[in-house]
């Protein structure tokens, strides 16, 4: 059994004099997925990187996948450390961990060395050559291929000496809580959880807000965005979703503005809610899965109008993607095959058969004048009337 594992990152490592901070946070990310596990694991930072001791009744495969879902770890690799730098040491604990990591030795190998310690009694070049040929006398179907090898067997010698050899890949991005906090905008559809993913790659927490329209949607399709929810938060960490009552709302734009206008106008007012409860959460930012172009909603001038009414920056990590860019990272990710369940959308409910593809603000500004008497009384109770779920 390996005894820890070495975190390498990539960008973080580029961030000057906050690096630090940077580092906190990946350890603390870790710590925080590890913690759900069995075992017990220490987490240090490193000279550039992050080793985690692991002891106890812990499952290597597990950890991997764990780590491999904290944004801002490019690898991680199973790791052998010994304290004893003795050469006999060094050597039996290579071996010995080859044995753990493969199966049959039916592949060829290089071995690579680093060594910091300066006052070590092999050098690089040495220590490759010296482990090298004991490799070959304990296991003799290994092969030395020193051009194209299948496997690198690392062993660097520093205060300790690490021996590694697989790398798994990590996911990359900026550790959590780095960035501050947005409010996605989550519906039950493809792109939104993916939003949120991407959004979250740069080290954003986010807390998310759903619009409900009963009995028009149904308790399954609030379910659905519930399940999302918590699949993304397996990246994202904690999300508040707020679930909105929206039906009022949505039947009083119905009744009073042009039909080809419903879904912007809709779309106006979820923003402005969104926006409210970010502003309480201390969010920096609203976002959305919109992508230029995907469906009347999302062309430039439509992107505009919703605008229009934000305060807030509003960010839309898809906006240049095409859709099977996006279903592909929602495949990644997990959340595809609930997306693709057919639960109904409040924006498709009450959606017209020609919607305006190029609203232009005055106009949109002055059909909305038409719901002066009731609407901000309706927008008030349906943030009252708020349901908080607290998703993890
Ligand atoms: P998605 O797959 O994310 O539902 P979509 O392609 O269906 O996106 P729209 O329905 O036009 O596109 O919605 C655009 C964006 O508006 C969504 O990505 C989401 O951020 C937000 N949105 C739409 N409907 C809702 C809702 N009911 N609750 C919360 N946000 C919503
Ligand atoms: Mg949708």
């Amino acid at each position: 059994m390996v005894q820890g594992f070495l975190i390498k990152y990539a960008e973080i490592g580029i961030k000057g004099k906050n690096r630090y901070k940077f580092e906190n946070a990946l350890c603390e990310q870790i710590r925080i997925k590890l913690k759900v596990l069995a075992g017990e694991y220490i987490v240090e930072r490193e000279q550039g990187r992050i080793y985690v001791e692991a002891a106890g009744d812990f499952d290597a495969d597990e950890v991997i996948e764990n780590l491999q879902r904290v944004f801002g770890i490019a690898a991680i690799s199973p790791v052998e450390v010994l304290e004893d730098k003795s050469w006999d040491a060094v050597t039996k604990a290579a071996g010995d961990f080859i044995e753990t990591q493969y199966r049959d030795y039916d592949f060829s190998f290089k071995v690579k060395a680093k060594r910091s310690d300066k006052h070590y009694k092999y050098t690089s070049p040495e220590i490759c050559m010296e482990m090298g040929a004991y490799l070959l006398e304990r296991f003799s179907e290994l092969k030395v291929d020193v051009h194209d090898p299948d496997v690198y067997i690392w062993v660097e010698v520093r205060d300790k000496v690490y021996i590694y050899s697989k790398v798994y890949s990590g996911i990359g991005g900026m550790p959590l809580g780095t960035a501050g906090k947005a409010m996605l905008l989550l519906s039950g559809g493809i792109d939104s959880p993916v939003a949120g993913y991407m959004i979250s790659k740069r080290g954003v927490m986010i807390d998310a807000v759903y619009f409900h329209a009963p009995p028009y949607t149904s308790e399954r399709a609030k379910n659905k965005v519930v399940e999302l929810a918590q699949l993304i938060s397996r990246y994202t960490g904690r999300i508040r979703l707020h679930v909105v009552n929206f039906t009022d709302i949505q039947m009083y734009i119905y009744e009073k503005c042009p039909h080809d206008e419903l879904t912007i106008i809709m779309r106006r007012y979820m923003m402005r809610i969104a926006e409210k409860f970010a502003k309480d959460s201390k969010c920096l930012g609203l976002v959305t899965g919109e992508s230029i172009g995907q469906v009347a909603s999302q062309t430039m001038q439509s992107l505009a109008a919703t605008d229009d009414v934000c305060r807030m920056p509003v960010y839309r990590p898809l906006i240049a993607f095409d859709k099977q860019d996006i279903i592909n990272i929602a495949e990644k990710i997990g959340t595809y095959e609930t997306s693709i369940q057919p639960y109904e959308d409040c924006c498709t409910i009450f959606v017209a058969k020609h919607p305006v593809t190029k609203p232009i603000v005055d106009v949109i500004r002055r059909s909305e004048t038409k719901l002066e008497e009731k609407i901000d009384e309706m927008v008030k109770a349906a943030v009252e009337t708020v349901e908080i779920i607290e998703v993890n």
